[in-house]
């Protein structure tokens, strides 16, 4: 949206915008999910449900660190090396359930407690501030936009579209896709993170004004992450021990937050867009969003409770603002505008589809260019 638009500078001055046309989907949309919160006389908050998940989730993070510590030495360790593992899979379903919501303001009415929970995110390692700048206002308004969306921005090791540069690696980039995914949360917390505050940069765009609380609360929380996450469990544990179960927690944790986020913008069916000019995207910032995203697996129940709705991203990527406990009764309206419009809803009925559907992706990036065969 042309108002957003507003909100970000791009480096080189580029200058991003959505066409106006077709206007009448989005209204006629949000319409209609208003009048179904109105109509069911709801919030469009969290729920019980979300409190509920939060109370087991986050007592069970703790549970398992403190427990690993603990009884390290009566332990075997397969079930020390399990319950690091399972930790990694809890970390990322706090991100998913209450860290996301919270920062997209949705996790309650009260803007405290989405504050609050909001530095989940800093207590697993990261940081809320960043994550708000690069996922609410670059990722959400220029989904799959290659040269902004810092989602895609993984080249050279990855090639995410057609418009990024291709290098002879990317052909087995679908077999070491997983390799890059499972290191992607411990290079979020060590690399990335530093890489965007020290530069003041989320890929090509340039950060909001940091300000002295955000600063003190960057270096704190990761001074906190680096006590509490590698020199207690070193002095308890042992270097040795402390390096295999830290990378552990980390590989099970990336592979899950890469593979949900990627399943949803990175598969068959879902539009590209690049500017590294000045662009005018050809639609509208709501159908550009249908457009770039996809479902998975809406029946499984498992699924959607671990990945805090994010299975229903194109509801999400419409409605940021409401909480992922309404996606899957929202779905329902929007397939039905979707069709109204004419407007394709990209869906994925089981995650070993969406999974292969996004390895062909990887394979068909990692081909060689017709540009560059015919160079050959
Ligand atoms: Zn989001």
């Amino acid at each position: 949206m042309v108002y957003l638009c507003a909100q970000i500078e791009i480096d080189h001055m580029s200058k991003v915008t959505f066409r106006k046309n077709n206007t009448q989907f989005y209204s006629t949309l949000k319409s209609r999910v208003d009048a179904y919160f109105k109509n069911n006389n709801l919030d469009k908050t969290g729920n019980w449900s979300l409190y509920i998940k939060s109370l087991i989730l986050i007592p069970l993070a703790f549970g398992l660190f403190f427990s690993v510590l603990y009884f390290h030495e009566t332990l075997p360790v397969y079930a020390s090396l399990t319950m690091c593992g399972i930790l990694g899979l809890v970390f990322a379903s706090i991100g998913f359930n209450v860290m996301h919501d919270a920062c997209h303001g949705s996790y309650s009415k009260k803007q405290w407690l989405n504050d609050l929970m909001g530095y989940s995110l800093n207590i697993m390692g990261g940081n809320a501030f960043i994550w708000k700048q690069k996922h609410n206002i670059i990722h959400h308004t220029y989904t799959n936009v290659d040269g902004i969306d810092d989602d895609i921005a993984k080249s050279p090791v990855i090639r995410q579209c057609h418009t990024q540069t291709w290098a002879p690696a990317h052909r087995w980039q679908h077999i070491y896709v997983f390799v890059v995914y499972a290191i992607s949360s411990i290079a979020w917390v060590f690399v990335m993170d530093f890489q965007k505050y020290l530069s003041r940069h989320i890929y090509r765009t340039k950060m909001g004004d940091v300000d002295k609380k955000e600063q003190v609360i960057f270096w704190t929380s990761k001074l906190y992450y680096l006590l509490v996450f590698i020199l207690l469990p070193i002095w308890v544990v042992g270097f040795k021990a402390w390096i295999i179960g830290f990378a552990v927690m980390h590989v099970t944790m990336g592979l899950s937050l890469a593979l949900t986020f990627q399943l949803a913008h990175v598969v068959e069916g879902a539009h590209f867009e690049e500017a590294y000019d000045d662009k005018n995207i050809e639609n509208d910032w709501a159908i550009h969003q249908v457009m770039t995203t996809a479902n998975f697996a809406p029946k499984n129940l498992l699924v959607r409770w671990y990945v805090g709705g994010l299975n229903y991203q194109i509801e999400h990527h419409l409605f940021p603002k409401i909480s992922h406990v309404h996606y899957p009764a929202l779905s329902e309206i929007v397939k039905e505008v979707c069709k109204e419009y004419g407007i394709v809803y990209n869906e994925f009925q089981t995650t070993r589809s969406a999974i292969v559907s996004h390895l062909k992706m990887m394979k068909e990036f990692g081909n060689t260019p017709p540009q560059v065969q015919t160079a050959a």
